[in-house]
């Protein structure tokens, strides 16, 4: 059964270099339309803090149907958090991002970036998944963690979709279960921000049409569009 998991990680527009939110206003509600029109399903890792500011917005993520995951409180990185730190800023995500999802199981660090002596933390909170890893960077997976924490990694770095559909495209589909992950912030027009080039080459339309000519090419190859949680599901059976 061929499956792609898309995975949407939810804050301001490229942390830490901005702090406006252009991707919540205008990228989100354009990504949860497309989803909508083309039937499928996907994982929002979500900060407690953009849940707190937009909550109408989150409310459609759910209740669309798409996965609702946890991606910190802010969007300040983990591995630089002492533990005692780390533990309150799951708590406090939990808490804001329960209010819309009681069943929430997945978890992704800002950045990718989780310590491995951190996932009983992810346990304390109930997490059963985390996706904090990417098979494109080390310690390349998968070690043997002595954890409940089934973690999934992602496949490839968001900013790949933005690349031309011909060359990504055989690409995604050469990966077995390929995860992959973009942000709201993706589908704004960042071309005249002064960022770093990776932030903002090919966002705004361009962004979404390859993302939505992504989409239509594998629903013609019968993929099966999974939630985080369906695709961590899988690897258990496996
Ligand atoms: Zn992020």
């Amino acid at each position: 059964m061929k499956n792609i998991t898309i995975t949407v990680d939810v804050e301001e527009d490229c942390p830490p270099m901005l702090t406006s939110t252009r991707g919540m206003e205008e990228g989100l509600p354009e990504l949860l339309d497309l989803f909508k029109k083309e039937g499928i399903r996907a994982t929002f890792f979500v900060t407690g803090m953009m849940a707190e500011q937009y909550p109408d917005l989150i409310d459609r993520i759910p209740g669309e149907g798409h996965e609702l995951g946890c991606h910190g409180y802010t969007h300040a990185r983990f591995d630089r958090m002492e533990k005692e730190e780390a533990r309150l800023a799951l708590k406090q995500a939990g808490k804001v991002l329960r209010q819309f999802e009681r069943k929430l199981v997945s978890f992704r660090a800002p950045n990718l970036q989780f310590p491995k002596s951190y996932l009983g933390l992810l346990e304390e909170e109930n997490f059963l998944y985390d996706s904090s890893i990417a098979s494109y960077k080390p310690p390349f997976l998968r070690s043997k963690v002595k954890s409940k924490i089934i973690r999934i990694p992602a496949t490839i770095t968001s900013s790949f979709i933005r690349l031309p559909p011909g060359l990504f495209i055989p690409l995604i589909k050469h990966w077995e279960s390929p995860v992959i992950f973009v942000h709201p912030w993706e589908f704004v027009d960042m071309s005249n921000t002064p960022i770093r080039l990776d932030c903002r080459f090919n966002t705004g339309e361009k962004a979404l049409n390859n993302l939505k000519i992504l989409i239509r090419a594998l629903k013609a190859q019968h993929y099966i569009f999974l939630t985080l949680q369906e695709r961590a599901k899988l690897e258990k059976y496996q």
